[in-house]
């Protein structure tokens, strides 16, 4: 374990489940199919952990082998752990800030997809047209940081 010097907190998508950990350790992508199928994506972004807390909620967890158990939000459904003998890892990208955790080994590269390594390669969509859609959207998504009232109450009329 190394001892990172940012906020680690995160947790899911919709605020119901939070976390804080006191230090990170390994953090990996890995490419088996059970991370695919997981994540519902191209590979399980995964880092070890240390001194987890749950700060809002707990998630809920699916036995995916007899070894280990994944946790995840049961109102909105986000990944959040990868729960094995060893210990526990957390889905880096429900970090607040998952840029503070970089991925540095892919595991299980033989199950990759085989369109993984043209990925940086595609073509970008033009940034206006993508910046049209967002000014029309209204997230309900947690923000990236924790919060004392989650979801906000609505302002009342009295
Ligand atoms: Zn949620
Ligand atoms: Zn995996």
């Amino acid at each position: 374990m190394t001892d990172h010097p940012v906020s680690l907190s995160g947790g899911c998508q919709c605020g119901a489940v939070r976390f804080r950990v006191g230090a990170v350790g390994r953090a990996s992508i890995c490419h088996c199919r059970m991370c695919q199928k997981a994540f519902g994506s191209f590979f399980g972004p995964l880092v070890t952990v240390s001194d987890l807390t749950w700060t809002r909620g707990r998630p809920k967890r699916f036995w995916s082998s007899n070894l280990v158990q994944r946790g995840f939000c049961a109102e909105c459904g986000t990944p959040l752990t990868f729960e094995h003998p060893a210990g526990v890892e957390l889905a880096i990208g429900a970090f607040d800030d998952p840029s503070a955790v970089p991925p540095t080994i892919q595991v299980s590269r033989e199950e990759r997809l085989p369109f993984f390594d043209g990925l940086p390669g595609l073509p970008l969509k033009p940034g206006h047209e993508a910046a049209l859609f967002l000014a029309t959207v209204v997230s309900r998504q947690h923000p990236d940081y924790d919060t004392a009232i989650w979801p906000p109450e609505e302002p009342t009329d009295d």
